[in-house]
């Protein structure tokens, strides 16, 4: 007899939490994707049939490797390195690698499994992958990064191609960390593979709006949820946490419609400027310069620095987490919700805990999830990867507009699901419903592989 999809849905929770049982970020993800799914398999029992959750909870293939590398002393250093290839039925794998201390199987799990629902919301035709080290680069001379680079690409060419797995940045990687990389797989394969890595430079294959596209999404993103309301983000203050990649062109983007970003942080703590953030002066301290965030506030007039402070203290309408995952809990969201937060869109992944999640719908703010706001990214990595293959290269206007249309296109997609599946607006329910249904019925077609 086949169980209801509650009875299935809590099964197949609990197969995970046997085999993944040291392994809470996955956990953690996987709840939040089951706990929407119940509408869908009463509609589509066939799911349940064809063994779909099961699959889709495993994936097709984990890789880690260990990486060897010289310091600038000498010295033998080793990391670990991974490669998750969770699901390839729409596509190659897609998704980043991520350079930082904190990375193990756990997290790269999680990022993976995100990624499949994430690249399916796109309807790019990509599958879902992550990968990445417990390399911090932090501290270390470009010399360094290069080595390493060099040792870790030295083990994943063998898994990647541009028809099998497409690497990008993430946390840690970022425009020097692909080249290095890129060079190296090029040197081990005798190929100029454009299509094998995105984010690349763009003297060689990298497209337009890539280093751009993952803020610039969210906010377009945010810009969809508050159109229909009749709303918009002009004249709108807004708390921004990182400083990295998806933070600065969040918000670049907040700024050109009209917006004041009035924080940004990282894991020092945090600024604010109530003039609105430098952007310029941002990018020359972390980008060029590779400091901290404090050294903003020495640099720029009236801005000051909070030590290990929480940047959701600081009161805004519209919030961007585009930090890390799990960075905004319970008591930020209360904060923001005292400082009369009306959007929350995740530029991170998973930054948002499920209690502070939860807390956001009871009170009836617009929630955008990470896999819907901050799929820009992806999105335009599968641009990037269009044009490799037709040797071809887009404008920048050409290149936004087409990531802006992507971003209506997701939006819509989750708040049709979210109608569909009976709670019109909530964009976690859409984003899980609308990804999921996507894969599972591509699942379904190939059969059971
Ligand atoms: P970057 O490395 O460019 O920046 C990360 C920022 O977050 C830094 O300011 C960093 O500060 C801060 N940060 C990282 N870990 C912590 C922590 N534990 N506590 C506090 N602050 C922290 O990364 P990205 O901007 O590329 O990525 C940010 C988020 O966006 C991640 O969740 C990533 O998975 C997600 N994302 C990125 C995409 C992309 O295209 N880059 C695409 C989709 C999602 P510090 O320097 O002090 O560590």
């Amino acid at each position: 007899m086949q169980l209801t999809p509650q009875a299935h849905i809590q099964y197949v929770a609990e197969l995970a939490a046997k085999r993944s049982y040291n392994e809470p970020e996955f956990l953690q993800a996987m709840h939040e994707v089951l706990d929407s799914l119940v509408p869908v398999l009463v509609e589509h029992p066939e799911f349940i049939e064809a063994g779909v959750l099961e699959r889709l909870i495993e994936p097709e293939r984990q890789i880690m490797f260990r990486v060897p590398w010289l310091d600038d002393q000498n010295k033998v250093q080793v990391n670990r390195g991974f490669r998750v290839q969770f699901n390839s039925a729409l596509g190659p794998f897609k998704g980043g690698l991520r350079f930082h201390s904190s990375v193990n199987l756990s997290v790269i799990k999680f990022l993976g499994f995100e990624q499949v629902f994430k690249n399916a919301l796109t309807r790019q035709r990509i599958g879902g992958g992550k990968g990445g080290s417990d390399f911090d680069p932090h501290g270390k001379s470009d010399e360094e990064v290069m080595r390493f680079c060099q040792s870790f690409m030295t083990e994943l060419y063998r898994y990647i191609d541009e028809h099998t797995d497409v690497p990008a940045g993430d946390i840690g990687v970022g425009a020097r960390e692909i080249g290095y990389l890129f060079g190296q797989y090029r040197r081990l394969t005798g190929r100029h593979e454009s299509g094998v890595l995105t984010g690349k430079g763009k003297g060689w294959g990298g497209a337009e709006v890539r280093t751009e596209a993952t803020g610039y999404g969210a906010v377009f993103f945010a810009q969809e949820m508050l159109k229909r309301t009749g709303e918009d983000i002009e004249g709108r203050r807004a708390v921004v946490s990182g400083s990295g990649n998806v933070a600065i062109y969040a918000m670049e983007k907040i700024a050109q419609l009209g917006g004041i970003p009035v924080t940004a942080s990282d894991s020092s703590g945090y600024v604010v400027d109530e003039r609105g953030i430098d952007i310029a002066l941002l990018k020359q301290i972390k980008e060029v310069e590779r400091g901290r965030i404090a050294d903003y506030a020495e640099r720029r007039q009236g801005a000051h620095f909070v030590a290990n402070g929480s940047v959701w203290d600081v009161p805004a309408e519209l919030a961007f987490p585009c930090a890390t995952q799990n960075e905004l809990d319970e008591r930020g969201a209360r904060a923001l919700l005292d400082g009369g937060v009306r959007i929350v869109a995740e530029g991170a992944n998973m930054p948002t805990t499920p209690e502070a999640i939860t807390l956001f719908q009871k009170s009836g703010i617009l929630f955008a999830p990470g896999k819907a706001a901050n799929s820009g990214g992806v999105a335009t990595s599968a641009l990037e990867m269009s044009q490799n293959a037709a040797r071809d290269r887009w404008d920048f206007d050409h290149s936004e507009a087409r990531l802006q249309a992507i971003m209506r296109d997701v939006h819509d997609a989750c708040y049709v699901a979210s109608e569909r599946y009976g709670r019109p607006g909530d964009y976690v329910l859409g984003a899980n419903t609308a990804g999921f249904v996507t894969v599972a019925q591509a699942m379904i077609e190939q059969g059971v592989v």
